[in-house]
């Protein structure tokens, strides 16, 4: 497998994937369709990474290496056939994720994967030529931080495939578990599951986001309670999963009513800088 990775969206997770990616030596080519957050793309990069090497944890050398592996595309058909790694990191939406592989896997890359928190890997593989190749890589967020990596093996996945992506997330650095293609896998299911009731019990007047949260904090021994999570990971994005989940399982996946109205508005947590917490400059308030 050569050095080429390939992330396709560079939203919250591709570009915690390119960074990660291009840390552990590979040449990343970040795919984005939309111009504006194309351009953002290796400004906010190399701010993450200059922010890196004021706190110590990388030295400056290196901060400039990642760099210049990095490259930014709007395009998939900009890409060269036959990279090493191709990673979709689009919107949880079957039909678009299904139009972004079918384009991937033209390219024939060694190693396709899904960021997906919550899609069947057997439903997203209809079509594709070759399904072996293909498994969920679904990092988590923020990826630079975050040590699991869940290997979501498929119907047609190959265990060689499944193998190949064990050896690369420990290449960066991370800690997989290897996991059945059930819809919302080991973990959305679960955590989904915490973040859709927490939302329930806002609009019960339970207690306040900040309280519910300092529960599960004090209570659990959570490191971040469920409401603030949901704001890191995007309300919009909780909300496609919840709905991908409700299809599965039945209606205890049914997105609370407060959810939808707060992505109508537009409040979607700490990319929108409000959600059930105000944020600046990445900062809760
Ligand atoms: P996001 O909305 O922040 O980013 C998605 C990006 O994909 C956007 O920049 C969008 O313009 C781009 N895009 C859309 N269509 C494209 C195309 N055809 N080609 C190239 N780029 C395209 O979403 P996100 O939060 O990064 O989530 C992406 C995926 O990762 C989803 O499947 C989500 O479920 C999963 N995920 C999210 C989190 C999280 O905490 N946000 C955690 C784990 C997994």
């Amino acid at each position: 497998m050569n050095d080429r990775f390939v992330v396709v969206g560079a939203g919250t997770m591709g570009l915690g994937i390119a960074y990660v990616a291009a840390g552990a030596g590979h040449a990343v080519e970040l795919v984005e369709v939309d111009p504006g957050r194309a351009a953002e793309a290796p400004v906010r990069l190399a701010s993450l990474w200059d922010r890196a090497v004021q706190r110590g944890k990388l030295d400056a050398d290196e901060a400039a290496a990642n760099r210049e592996r990095l490259v930014v595309r709007t395009s998939l058909a900009e890409v060269a056939a036959e990279p090493g790694v191709l990673v979709e990191a689009v919107p949880e939406r079957l039909e678009l994720k299904r139009a972004v592989l079918a384009v991937a896997a033209t390219l024939r890359p060694a190693l396709l994967g899904s960021n997906t928190s919550s899609i069947s890997i057997g439903e997203l593989a209809v079509g594709l030529p070759q399904p072996e190749r293909f498994l969920g890589l679904h990092f988590f967020n923020p990826v630079w931080a975050m040590a699991l990596l869940e290997v979501v093996v498929g119907p047609a996945t190959a265990p060689e495939t499944t193998d190949t992506a064990v050896t690369l997330a420990r290449r960066l650095g991370k800690d997989p578990v290897v996991v059945r293609d059930l819809p919302g896998f080991a973990t959305s299911r679960l955590g989904v599951a915490l973040g859709l009731e927490a939302i329930r019990m806002v609009a019960d007047g339970v207690a306040s986001p900040a309280d519910i949260d300092k529960a599960m904090v004090l209570g659990y021994r959570h490191p971040v309670g469920p409401l603030e999570l949901t704001d890191m990971v995007g309300l919009d994005v909780r909300l496609d999963i919840a709905r991908t989940l409700q299809t599965a399982y039945g209606d205890r996946f049914a997105p609370p009513p407060l959810l939808v109205e707060m992505v109508a508005e537009g409040r979607l947590g700490k990319k929108s800088g409000q959600g059930f917490y105000r944020w600046v400059d990445g900062v809760k308030q």
